[in-house]
């Protein structure tokens, strides 16, 4: 067990929103620990790596991981402390006041303010219920797509039905050489237009087919081939591939502000309430970005911003109350200055 330095506040998520809260309390000159559980930052972004982000405000259309690695180098601007592959599970009180945020392996982070940004969660992908799926994970069988030209020339097999396979089989299909879409029945949840696009195109559907088993190639650690298997006729055939991409859903598990322990008023029984300056039911815990519920909450990349700005200055105020000011310019900051 490990126990911590104090620190003015500690962030718990690595989100956009966590990420920009960082940045500016360091803008305020608050000490900063922020706690991630997955090994990378850059929360729901690795969702959408490959597709453009338009409106974040004066900045123009981006890549979500350019905006992912832009929003991690801009937060460690003033060098927090980050710590990644933690999780976090119960916030305890001490005798002084101050706060304890405890990882699942008993760690001890100490501070005088709490921000929760867990956002959507602890989401995974839902992986391939396929004998020796997990193998394969490091070369050719891929959750998601940071870039598209990965693929370029490749014959690649798309499993999913819903909207972000058939998105990728749409964006994928004039870069690769050969592109099959297999899907466990013949409904798809997608746009119409997405829909026409896919079936007006070379991609070959494959209704009411799931996959048997994964073949390795001559290098076992990777695949050379699926079977596959409609469940209408029940006939059994094997595909070639270079990529296998799945997109099939994703599982999450419960997290710790909805412990009952907590005694953090929740809606829906997992947004936490708030207001819109991001107070929480629990003095001196505050809730920003997606995972906060407020009149007017925008649950977008801006939206998150706006909350952590507020999160921060609340806690600047109620720490050195004598820090009046609420609005801090960066364009004046003198700490940026020589950065
Ligand atoms: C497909 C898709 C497309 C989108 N497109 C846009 C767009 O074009 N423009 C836009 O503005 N927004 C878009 N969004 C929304 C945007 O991604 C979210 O508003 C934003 O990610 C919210 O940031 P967040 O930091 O609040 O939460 P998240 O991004 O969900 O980050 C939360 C972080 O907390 C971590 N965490 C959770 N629980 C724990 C725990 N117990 N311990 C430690 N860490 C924990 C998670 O691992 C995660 O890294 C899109 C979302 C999706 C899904």
């Amino acid at each position: 067990m490990h126990e911590s330095n104090v620190t003015d506040c500690t962030i718990i998520g690595g989100g956009p929103a966590g990420l920009y809260a960082s940045f500016y309390a360091g803008m305020r000159d608050m000490s900063v620990r922020l706690i991630e559980i997955k090994k990378t930052l850059g929360g729901k972004l690795h969702f959408y790596p490959e597709k453009k982000i338009w409106d974040i405000g004066g900045m123009p259309p981006t890549h979500g991981l350019d905006v992912m690695g832009q929003l991690i180098d801009q937060s460690s601007t003033f060098e927090p402390e980050i710590i990644l592959n933690k999780k976090i599970v119960t916030i305890d009180k001490n005798g002084e006041q101050l706060f304890e945020v405890i990882s699942a392996d008993g760690d001890r982070y100490l501070s005088r303010s709490v921000i929760i940004a867990t956002g959507g969660g602890i989401v995974y992908p839902r992986r391939l219920d396929t004998k020796r799926a997990r193998d394969f994970e490091k070369t050719n069988l891929h959750y998601t797509i940071y870039r598209l030209n990965d693929f370029k020339d490749k014959k690649v097999v798309i499993v999913g039905g819903g909207n972000s396979a058939i998105d990728w089989a749409n964006e994928l299909k004039e870069l690769v050489s050969e592109l099959h879409l297999i899907h466990r029945n013949d409904t798809f949840r997608a746009h119409e237009s997405q829909l026409r696009q896919l079936k007006e195109s070379n991609v070959h559907i494959h209704s009411y087919t799931s996959i048997e088993k994964l073949i390795p190639g001559e290098s076992p650690e990777s695949i050379r081939a699926i079977e596959v298997k409609n469940s209408q006729s029940q006939t059994a055939y094997q595909l070639t591939l270079d990529d296998l991409i799945v997109n099939i859903g994703f599982d999450s598990e419960p997290n710790f502000h909805q412990t009952k322990g907590l005694k953090l008023s929740l809606k829906d029984n997992y947004y936490i309430e708030g207001d819109t300056m991001t107070h929480t039911s629990q003095d001196g815990i505050y809730a920003i970005g997606d995972i906060v519920n407020y009149k007017g909450k925008v649950r977008l990349i801006a939206g998150a911003f706006h909350d952590a700005v507020n999160a921060v200055n609340e806690i600047k105020e109620s720490l050195v109350p004598s820090e009046t000011p609420k609005v801090v310019m960066s364009s004046f900051h003198e700490g940026l200055q020589n950065k």
